[in-house]
């Protein structure tokens, strides 16, 4: 339960002093009967509360998540074939919550979540050109043309993708395999994988290390953490 005149100040209609005048006015309703006493209370979850007539509801605070995401798990809240989604690894965060973007089921990696819909908006949106570092495990070596092509920018059934920062990390000759970072700014669907089929290779791993300047440091598989204010003034 909380004091009226706090609820009305924290729904953004008046300072607490203000509202205890709008209070004594009968300008303040609760479930329907004016109140001018003060020293009522109310419980935000239950009682409407109106200002001239007009229901009014706290903000809900803006909540962000760096989730480090598991391979296994559907980037979004609901599954149609009822395979699990990253909404079960963030299931004690009380407020309704949704993915920044997505990665593919089998990609593992930072996903960032929240409820601020301009935010998430903004990160999506292909002119602020957010950008996403992957790294790939590949079959085989990538050759210096196939490099060439990748940086450059190679062609896939819907268009050309912009040029890319790509370095080779490693090559391990007895699994004849490769690790390939990939640091790319738009965000079509299987992108990634996409990319290196085109240059003859396929993806035997996928992980997203950063997004938006944010990387997984601290985070193990399957945990999540809050963004600090420091990240989020550098998000925003
Ligand atoms: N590119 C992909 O191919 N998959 C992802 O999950 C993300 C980028």
């Amino acid at each position: 339960m909380e004091r009226l005149q706090k609820f009305i100040a924290e729904c953004g209609i008046a300072s607490r002093r203000a509202a205890e005048k709008l209070i004594t006015e009968g300008q303040i309703s609760v479930n329907g009967d004016i109140v001018t006493q003060q020293g009522v209370t109310v419980d935000p979850a239950k009682d409407i509360v109106r200002f001239n007539g007009k229901v009014i509801k706290k903000d809900e605070e803006k909540v962000y998540i760096i989730l480090y995401k598991p391979k296994g798990f559907i980037s979004s809240v609901k599954d149609e074939r009822g395979r699990k989604t990253v909404m079960e690894l963030v299931s004690d965060i009380p407020e309704r919550i949704f993915p920044v973007g997505r990665l593919d089921y089998n990609t593992e990696g930072l996903l960032l979540l929240t409820n601020d819909g301009s935010l998430m908006q903004k990160l999506l949106h292909p002119k602020f050109k957010v950008e996403k570092v992957y790294v790939a495990t590949i079959a085989g070596r990538l050759n210096s043309e196939g490099l060439g092509r990748l940086r450059h920018g190679v062609m896939l059934e819907d268009g050309r993708t912009a040029p890319a920062k790509v370095d080779i990390i490693s090559y391990d000759d007895t699994a004849d395999r490769s690790k390939v970072q990939l640091s790319i700014h738009e965000g079509r669907n299987r992108q990634v994988r996409r990319m290196m089929m085109a240059v003859g290779h396929d993806v035997l791993a996928l992980k997203r290390k950063r997004f938006a300047g944010l990387d997984l440091q601290g985070l193990k598989r399957g945990m999540y953490r809050h963004l600090t204010e420091e990240e989020l003034v550098q998000l925003t």
